[in-house]
């Protein structure tokens, strides 16, 4: 999260008054290499006498986060994504929210299995890492997660 606050602040910087570029898409931004950059120079072989340190630097990105989907989730959007970072601090904004009814739950970890930014059970209703997919709520055996407002008790209705 430091991590991507601080590129946050350096790419806002280095585009808003320093270089005067879109830094973060130019320097770290793997998403026109694979959809811009490969594909040109697939397509057009004379492109690639002309492929610099940049292009080679972002490939390496693109390539790191490649391999770390192997192990992590969305590494991209987790690590790097400013925007991911900024709609995470407005999470505590939201209006959404996901409820957890600790004096029901039996710790089954069923929530935690399901959640695909893994979470942990105290975490759920809290964490700026939350996207609110709903995935815990359906899976918890015991109905003690629930969206907003006060939980309507199946067995009392
Ligand atoms: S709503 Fe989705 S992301 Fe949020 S805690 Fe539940 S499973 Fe995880
Ligand atoms: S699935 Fe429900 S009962 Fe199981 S640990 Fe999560 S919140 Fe508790």
């Amino acid at each position: 999260m430091v991590l991507v606050g601080l590129m946050c602040v350096g790419s806002m910087f280095l585009w808003g008054s320093f270089a005067k570029v879109p830094a973060f898409c130019k320097y770290l931004c793997p998403s026109g290499t694979l959809f811009g950059a490969l594909p040109l120079l697939g397509a057009n072989e004379s492109l690639q006498s002309q492929v610099g340190g940049l292009f080679s630097w972002k490939l390496g990105i693109f390539l790191v986060i490649l391999l770390l989907t192997l192990k992590v989730y969305r590494p991209f959007c987790q690590y790097l994504c400013p925007l991911g970072a900024i709609y995470g601090w407005l999470n505590r904004f939201s209006l959404v929210r996901i409820h957890w009814d600790e004096g029901r739950c039996t710790s089954c970890m069923t929530c935690e299995r399901a959640c695909p930014v893994a979470l942990s059970r105290q975490e759920i209703s809290r964490s700026q890492e939350c996207i609110r997919c709903g995935r815990c709520v359906d899976a918890c055996p015991e109905k003690c997660l629930h969206f907003g407002g006060e939980r309507t008790d199946p067995l009392k209705s």
